[in-house]
Parts: structure tokens; C-alpha cells; sequence
């Protein structure tokens, strides 16, 4: 199963609150701020995502989304593999 880690950012407020839960320190603050103003967080090192969902779990503006796309990795591991 393979999945998909998406911040939206400008629904990010920049409280910091899944950088700092976030076990494997994949996410930080950017340095750009989004339409509201804001500095939103982002990953930083998204090879390093284990999908946990904590950082969704923490976040109070449901800003952050992880989904499955077992069906399009599928397709890319199928597609790499011709490739070799
Ligand atoms: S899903 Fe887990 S590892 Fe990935 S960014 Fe969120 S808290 Fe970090
Ligand atoms: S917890 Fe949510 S609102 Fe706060 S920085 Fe992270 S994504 Fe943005």
C-alpha cells in the first residue's frame, strides 16, 4: 500500500504544531508566507515519511491530508520496472 502526504497550505495557520510532533522531523516552517499571511509548514524531507498520521492528527485546522494510492504507485512501479 502506498500513500500520499499533502499539506494544504494556504488552509496552514504556521502554529508549528506538526513540526514538532512529527517523529521522523520531516516537516518545518516555510520561510514564504501563504494568502492568509501565514508561514505554512511543508515537508521538508518527504523521504523520510512514514505516513504515522500524527501530523494530521495534531494539526487543528485539518490542513493535512495522507491517502492511499495504492492503484497510480501501482502503475508507477509497473512503469519503472519496464524501464530497467
Ligand atoms: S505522517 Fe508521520 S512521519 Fe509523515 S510527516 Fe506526518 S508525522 Fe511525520
Ligand atoms: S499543525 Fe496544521 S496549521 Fe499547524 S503548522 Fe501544521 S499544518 Fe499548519
Amino acid at each position: 500500500m502506498a500513500y500520499e502526504h499533502e499539506i494544504d497550505m494556504d488552509g496552514c495557520k504556521g502554529c508549528g504544531l506538526c513540526v514538532t510532533a512529527c517523529p521522523k522531523d520531516v516537516l518545518e516552517i516555510s520561510d514564504e508566507v501563504n494568502v492568509k499571511g501565514y508561514f505554512p509548514a511543508f515537508q521538508a524531507r518527504p523521504e523520510d515519511c512514514i505516513f504515522c498520521a500524527i501530523c494530521c492528527t495534531m494539526c487543528p485546522d485539518v490542513a493535512i491530508t495522507i491517502r492511499e494510492i495504492e492503484a497510480e504507485a501501482a502503475a508507477q512501479n509497473l512503469t519503472e520496472g519496464e524501464n530497467e
